[in-house]
């Protein structure tokens, strides 16, 4: 499931690509993709104008001129292409946004969305999640204030979105070994230097990640050389029984708290 580095890469790509362009077209090939009656979709969606494209955890907000905004959520499977109907991947696409000569697609929205909202109802709407990780303004005390009234595993807090938004079970597994932390150590059995540890390790792995342009692994666009670059720089998710490049123990894959986790045994504590 894409995380904060995959979709503020997509932002950054998208937003000159569409930000003061007119939605010239609008297709709705899956109903249960978007929020209202797909023809209402069409008819309040077609002729507007992309003013702004912002991120808030995983999710995108395409802002539209007459005060409406567009939140996508890609969910498992969901991904993005940006391009002509030659260019784009052989994929079944839910929701078609064109803008001129090229579209933007929606594909594999299965489980996520395309929500359309008045844009003074947004707030309400992402009103649970938690403080943003890369904000300017959010300090190392402000990350161990947000973690540290919790009790239990590191891992499933860093995922949680009420905690801390944008980070999933990728880049949690990613910013462990940074900090040479196992996810599965109890909150309560961090020290004084695993905090600074932690949160240097959730700046740095995030900042790399976006850097990289997150791990999707289809391009956004054709000659799309970024995106999914961060995929080869994956320490240790998905990377079980590989050798650790900062110690040659091989990755272990552990499952508990109902979710599964990669780290090494050999230089995480
Ligand atoms: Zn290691």
């Amino acid at each position: 499931m894409p995380e904060l580095p995959e979709m503020e890469n997509y932002r950054r790509l998208l937003t000159p690509r569409m930000v003061g362009k007119r939605i010239t077209r609008v297709t709705v090939t899956r109903e249960k993709s978007v929020n209202v009656d797909a023809a209402a979709f069409v008819d309040r969606v077609a002729g507007r104008t992309v003013t702004d494209i912002t991120r808030r955890a995983k999710h995108l907000l395409f802002h539209l001129d007459g005060d409406q905004a567009l939140l996508l959520h890609l969910m498992l499977g969901g991904v993005l292409f940006w391009g002509t109907e030659q260019e784009k991947p052989e994929r079944t696409v839910q929701v078609e946004l064109q803008l001129g000569e090229a579209s933007l697609h929606f594909i594999g929205l299965r489980l996520g969305y395309l929500h359309l909202y008045p844009t003074a109802e947004v707030d309400d709407v992402l009103a649970k999640l938690g403080p943003e990780p890369m904000s300017p303004s959010f300090g190392e005390a402000d990350f161990r204030l947000a973690l540290g009234r919790r009790r239990g595993y590191l891992k499933p807090v860093l995922v949680d979105q009420g905690v801390l938004s944008g980070i999933g079970n990728c880049y949690s597994d990613e910013i462990c070994f940074d900090a040479g932390i196992l996810p599965q150590t109890k909150l309560e059995n961090l020290q004084e230097a695993d905090w600074s540890r932690l949160y240097r390790s959730m700046r740095s792995t995030l900042a790399e990640a976006i850097a990289h342009g997150g791990y999707m692994d289809l391009p956004l666009f054709k000659g799309d050389a970024l995106t999914g670059g961060f995929d080869a720089r994956c320490r240790v998710y998905d990377r079980e029984g590989e050798p650790c490049v900062r110690c040659g123990a091989l990755i272990q894959r552990v499952d508990f708290a109902s979710k599964k986790s990669y780290s090494c045994p050999g230089c995480q504590r």
